[in-house]
């Protein structure tokens, strides 16, 4: 390294369909691409880390020089081990020994987290969450993710990890989610449930181009409409107001692909939360500000917090 090199962070955001990979010189993104994370499934595993790796000095600007990484992956992931534990949506990172290799390659501090942690990173140093001392933050996509930022920091179960509170019970219903639980948030109130109920009135909804100007169109015309609006946001805040109870930040931030249609549950989210006086919640709900960019942005910052989890 010269004393002239420009110091960068990278960052690499894992998901099931796509993998984002950055470049950080402070919070300004230098460069950034995403890969079909197929590509990576389609080469022998001895050779991910590699790929990964070569990736990322591709971007690397000549008179750059990579000075830590971090990465945020869906679904479980063991921090401390730096091993991906998630056989469903994101077998080919999963159960090798990721964190290790790519940390010999680059010669660089290195740390792993749950996607939902990276993201609210993301958003806290450069986004919706910027000025928050509590953040939490909850995705409402296929599933529902839930991290808590206390002064910028993780809050984590007693063992280090991050606790899966998107899994918590809401209803009375009696099906069972696949982490074990019934009437559980993520199956109650995740986008998904929202996709399936507006699908079965509107076969021929193209859900990633619907907009809230479309939607709140369909809702004027029909009652159908505004009542699933009306039980979704009911569904969200049931969830929501274990967790602003429980934790009391001073901004929740919605994210994933149903957080963008917020204008139009909002109403019904807001009555859900409603409390005695004394009981009152923290009223302070908005939509991400980064949306999809704000995973590769956070895990490239993972690093640089406090924890013991991080390796150099
Ligand atoms: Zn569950």
């Amino acid at each position: 390294m010269t004393n002239s090199a420009r110091l960068l962070r990278a960052g690499i955001d894992m998901g099931g369909t796509g993998t984002r990979f950055i470049l950080l010189e402070g919070l300004r993104e230098v460069a950034a691409l995403t890969v079909p994370t197929a590509e990576f499934d389609a080469i022998p595993q001895s050779r991910r880390s590699d790929e990964l790796v070569s990736r990322l000095r591709q971007l690397c600007p000549a008179d750059g020089q990579i000075i830590s990484l971090g990465i945020g992956a869906s679904g479980p992931v063991n921090n401390r081990s730096g091993v991906i534990e998630n056989s469903d949506t994101l077998a080919c990172f999963s159960f090798f020994p990721l964190l290790d290799e790519l940390q010999q390659r680059l010669n660089v501090p290195a740390a792993i987290d749950n996607d939902a942690v990276v993201a609210a990173l993301g958003e806290f140093h450069a986004g919706a969450g910027v000025g928050s001392q509590r953040m939490l933050m909850v995705t409402l996509g296929t599933g529902i993710g839930v991290a808590l930022l206390d002064k910028g920091q993780p809050f984590r179960t007693i063992d280090g990890r991050h606790p899966e509170a998107g899994h918590i019970p809401v209803s009375g219903s009696t099906h069972r989610c696949y982490c074990g639980v019934t009437g559980c948030w993520e199956t109650e109130a995740s986008r998904g449930w929202l996709q399936q109920a507006l699908l079965q009135l509107l076969p021929n909804l193209h859900w990633p181009q619907l907009t809230v100007k479309r939607l709140d169109a369909l809702s004027a015309d029909d009652p159908r409409v505004a009542a699933i609006l009306s039980e979704y946001g009911g569904r969200v805040g049931r969830g929501l107001s274990t967790l602003l109870a429980l934790y009391g930040p001073d901004l929740t931030v919605l994210s994933g692909s149903a957080a963008r249609l917020l204008p139009l549950f909002r109403p019904s989210l807001d009555t859900a939360l409603q409390r005695a006086s004394g009981y009152h919640l923290s009223p302070q709900i908005i939509s991400s500000s980064l949306g999809d960019a704000a995973g590769a942005l956070g895990a490239a910052l993972l690093p640089t917090i406090r924890e013991p989890v991080k390796r150099s």
